[in-house]
């Protein structure tokens, strides 16, 4: 007498569709979600705001753009301003060689 086994019943994932990801890490202040990006699609424009340390950042947007790209576009160009800050040059050393003086007119009459 054979008992029956009932398969256990899966429960079918549903796909679900994720919200799309709006809020990320600030690179700034490094607070979590703090980061949000709005999509102007209208306007063809992104923009991104931390609404702890108030960083902003525009950039442009099309029917493709996500809020990802933004991000992640935001952290290229902010990465790319710090590379370019005067403050990573390496400070050259000063001359301090004793500079000839200008040429001094050296009227000998005579
Ligand atoms: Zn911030």
């Amino acid at each position: 007498m054979g008992k029956r086994k009932k398969a256990a019943k899966k429960p079918q994932q549903s796909r679900q569709k994720v919200p799309l990801d709006t809020a990320f890490t600030c690179i700034f202040c490094h607070h979590d979600k703090s980061v949000t990006v709005r999509l102007d699609r209208k306007e063809a424009v992104a923009q991104l705001v931390c609404r702890v340390c108030d960083q902003r950042w525009q950039s442009k947007a099309t029917h493709l753009t996500e809020p990802v790209d933004i991000y992640s576009e935001w952290i290229d160009a902010t990465e790319a301003a710090q590379h370019d800050a005067p403050a990573v040059r390496p400070a050259a050393a000063s001359s301090s060689r004793a500079v000839a003086a200008a040429a001094s007119e050296d009227s000998d009459d005579d």
